[in-house]
């Protein structure tokens, strides 16, 4: 069992429910939910926050948010309007230190963020 949850919901050991799944990303809906669409993107191998992610260099990046907008017109919110949030750090409420794209979407979200 991976000792990361989202390696190990990108391995299938712990269960999800996708949303969409690519070569290298995967995105399912978030288990506590903050909008209408609330949908986790996560690249399959572990980067700890997106400023790693950026470093790699390898375009992955590039395909979270390419996944993210997919996600966006999958559920329909591209009319209305969507949010793709990367919480990094504490004072960000990162908890879950597996890089993740939140796309959230389906009401107004209000700005500035609580
Ligand atoms: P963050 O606070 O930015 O690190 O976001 C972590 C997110 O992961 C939170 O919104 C949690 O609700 C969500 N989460 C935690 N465990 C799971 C799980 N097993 N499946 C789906 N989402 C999860
Ligand atoms: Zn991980």
């Amino acid at each position: 069992m991976a000792d990361c949850l989202f390696c190990a919901i990108a391995t299938s050991e712990i269960p999800a429910t996708l949303v969409l799944e690519t070569e290298r990303t995967v995105a399912f809906r978030d288990i506590n939910p903050q909008a209408p669409t609330h949908v986790l993107v996560i690249p399959k191998v572990h980067h700890p926050n997106v400023a790693a992610l950026a470093a790699a260099g390898d375009g992955l990046l590039e395909e979270v948010i390419a996944t993210s907008h997919a996600v966006a017109e999958a559920e329909g919110v591209t009319e209305t309007g969507y949010r793709v949030v990367f919480n990094t750090g504490d004072h960000a409420g990162q908890t879950v230190h597996h890089v993740h794209a939140h796309i959230l979407g389906g009401r107004s979200l209000g700005w500035p963020p609580g």
